[in-house]
């Protein structure tokens, strides 16, 4: 593999939160084939063929289909024990906008469909009079929504890191299958999982941030929104969205 090709798949590790890497014992080598016997092996330097091979994760061509097939009945974490269904993503699949929230609760795990609950009407709410009154034509259906995890955390608690790495993967996949304009993350979950800033959404919201070259906006969450105490946020979110709007769709 050409050192460019491995630092890019290093790197895609990196981005979805792998920190360490297994390196397969090499297979031992016929002495012919070595030409130098006793040449290697004890010292513990590997030939150049036994480099690290990566398994993509990325299928050349890779489609929204693909990515759910190959979820499949997905048992890779423990979300799976409570889930009703797996909650993969709604909306258009060439939107060049792509909404990401943190994970189903009761509502979408019942459905199968992202954002259907109480904070999913707020954000459809949000969408489409913010898109109306900025004169875009725009409704809910015309983007992409998803979220980090697809299966509902229990008791709708925050997704734990491993749960998110294991997930992200296919979060990952839908984007760059997707390949939007821009990302809109709502709430901190989603905010870590595509710009691995720490910071909490009131000092990273409103600003430009990135996932791989795409810009991505992160704001609050619509669950957050309808605290009754959080009026100055929900001022703060439509400012968020109308910076979205304006920069997809202008
Ligand atoms: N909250 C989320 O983060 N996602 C949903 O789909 C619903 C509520």
């Amino acid at each position: 593999m050409r050192p460019d090709e491995l630092r890019r798949r290093l790197e895609f590790y990196r981005d979805i939160g792998v920190t360490a890497l297994y390196r397969q014992r090499a297979a031992p080598r016929r002495e012919a084939e070595a030409g130098n016997a006793g040449g290697q092996g004890s010292a513990g330097v590997l030939p150049p063929s036994a480099a690290i091979v990566l398994p993509t994760l990325e299928p050349a061509g890779d489609t929204l289909p693909r990515i759910l097939e190959d979820i499949g009945d997905c048992r890779r974490c423990r979300l799976h024990e409570g889930r009703t269904q797996i909650v993969f993503g709604v909306g258009n699949e060439r939107s060049p906008l792509v909404f990401v929230g943190e994970g189903p609760g009761a509502d979408e795990d019942a459905q199968g469909i992202p954002f259907v609950g109480r904070a999913g009407q707020l954000l459809t709410q949000m969408i489409e009079n913010t898109a109306k009154k900025e004169g875009i034509p725009l409704r809910r259906e015309d983007v992409y929504i998803c979220n980090v995890v697809k299966c509902r955390p229990p008791g709708n608690r925050t997704p734990e890191p491993d749960e998110m790495e294991i997930c992200g993967q296919f979060l990952y996949r839908q984007l760059s299958a997707i390949a939007p304009k821009a990302i809109c993350a709502l709430g901190g979950t989603a905010a870590r999982a595509l710009t691995l800033h720490k910071e909490g959404v009131t000092k990273l919201r409103g600003k430009w941030l990135e996932w791989r070259s795409i810009p991505v906006m992160v704001s609050y969450h619509p669950s957050y929104l309808l605290r009754p105490y959080n009026q100055s946020a929900k001022r703060e979110a439509w400012e968020d969205l109308k910076k979205v709007l304006h920069f997809v769709y202008d």
